[in-house]
């Protein structure tokens, strides 16, 4: 297994790799850059069919927490965990005790949270070994899940891709395609239908499917069908690589806008998007909310700073997504480059710097005002 030659390596500052025999813990953690502050981002636990790809998905990962917290203006850089092995079966007291250890031992840069496979709970368990945690806060709504957040800040992008490419300045009677139904795509669901919009969803777990059918009015769509569809809107809130070699020549949609990470399964379809005239709105742009979330819930470790203060600026940050996105939006069409690049570029300016932290809105010129109003409560 090689790691600095590996084609995700790309300048990560530290890649640290743990194994503990007595609790049976085999674990990396990647901390690609800090410039900005420590890096913050999940912990995954997954049943990697090898150390390689256990490798693979931590250094991409973590790099993508980089240009996500750049581009929300966070004052974080960008790192990630993987624990390998199956939560299902593998998970135990001890082996998420060790993994507190590991994280402790790298004194502050990087903070771990939830992600798939780890809960609030693993996440508090871990805490006991380290204070470097986020996403567990008992007083914020939600117990700290950050998913009501990234929803929230998914609906706001949704809705600032529609009005960009449609013209449309409300989402009633929009049709919105939704791939996955979790935390987060149930979420997005009821936003969208309370604005209005006609929901057609699909989820491997017949059970989501059921309840936005019966809570929602959702319409039922099978398996790959999803792609097909004649609507405005695609939402992938499932798995990454969504949009493939495959699927993006089935797209009939004139915005896709998701949660999930790593929609796009190469720069290629990115371009692709661009050319056919499909608005793509940047998944890691689109889907900062939880970033954004367990960053505050952090914050209030410092003295004068309260839930007040964390629900004030949650709010401000995520409709702020919808402005980020405007610019990006706006030079996309004025630079005639795809909308993934820009987003790159704004997000490497800021980190590779890492002093332009908190300006007011460096991306927001006073040419492009927003039609929707801003501090709608996110929790
Ligand atoms: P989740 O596991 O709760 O939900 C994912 C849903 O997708 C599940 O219901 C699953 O059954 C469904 N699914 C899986 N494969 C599918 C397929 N082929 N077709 C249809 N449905 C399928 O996860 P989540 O927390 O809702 O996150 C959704 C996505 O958003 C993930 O990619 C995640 O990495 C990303 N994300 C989540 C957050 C967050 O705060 N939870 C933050 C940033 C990014």
């Amino acid at each position: 297994m090689s790691v600095f030659s590996h084609s995700e390596f790309d300048n990560h500052q530290q890649v640290a790799f743990f194994k503990d025999r007595a609790s049976g813990l085999k674990a990396i953690i990647a901390v690609h850059n800090t410039n900005l502050g420590p890096a913050l981002g999940g912990c995954r636990m997954w049943p990697y069919a090898s150390d390689d790809e256990a490798l693979t998905d931590v250094l991409r990962l973590s790099r993508g927490m980089t240009y996500k917290s750049a581009l929300a203006n966070l004052k974080l850089g960008g790192g990630k965990a993987v624990i390998i092995g199956d939560p299902a079966r593998d998970k135990t007291d001890a082996l998420l005790h060790s993994m507190g250890d590991f994280i402790e031992g790298l004194g502050g840069r990087y903070i771990t949270a939830e992600d798939s496979g780890t809960s609030v709970a693993d996440i508090l368990k871990i805490g006991d070994r380290t204070d470097y945690v986020s996403g567990v806060d008992k007083i914020t709504a939600h117990g700290g899940d950050p998913s009501p957040s990234t929803a929230y800040g998914v609906f706001v992008s949704l809705r600032e891709a529609v009005y960009h490419r449609l013209g449309r300045s409300d989402l009633k009677g929009v049709k919105v395609a939704i791939q996955g139904l979790g935390n987060v795509g149930y979420r997005l669901a009821k936003h969208l239908r309370e604005a209005g919009a006609v929901l057609f969803v699909s989820d491997i777990i017949q059970a989501n499917v059921d309840r936005a059918v019966r809570e929602l009015k959702a319409i039922e769509v099978t398996g790959d069908k999803i792609f097909t569809l004649d609507v405005d809107v695609f939402a992938p809130c499932a798995l990454g690589a969504a949009i493939n070699a495959q699927t993006i020549n089935q797209l009939k949609v004139s915005v896709v806008a998701g949660a999930a990470n790593n929609q796009l399964a190469s720069v290629e379809q990115g371009h692709q998007l661009h050319r056919r005239g499909i608005l793509y709105a940047p998944d890691y742009v689109v889907n900062a909310g939880g970033i954004i979330d367990v960053y505050y819930q952090r914050k209030m470790l410092e003295d004068n700073y309260g839930l007040e203060d964390y629900a004030a600026d949650l709010a401000a940050k995520v409709e702020g997504i919808g402005h980020t996105l405007r610019e990006i939006f706006v030079r996309s069409d004025s630079e005639n480059v795809a909308t993934f690049v820009v987003a790159d570029r704004v997000a490497e300016e800021r980190f590779t710097q890492g002093n332009n932290l908190h300006q007011s809105s460096p991306v927001e010129p006073a040419s492009v005002q927003s039609k929707w109003p801003s501090g709608n409560s996110v929790l």
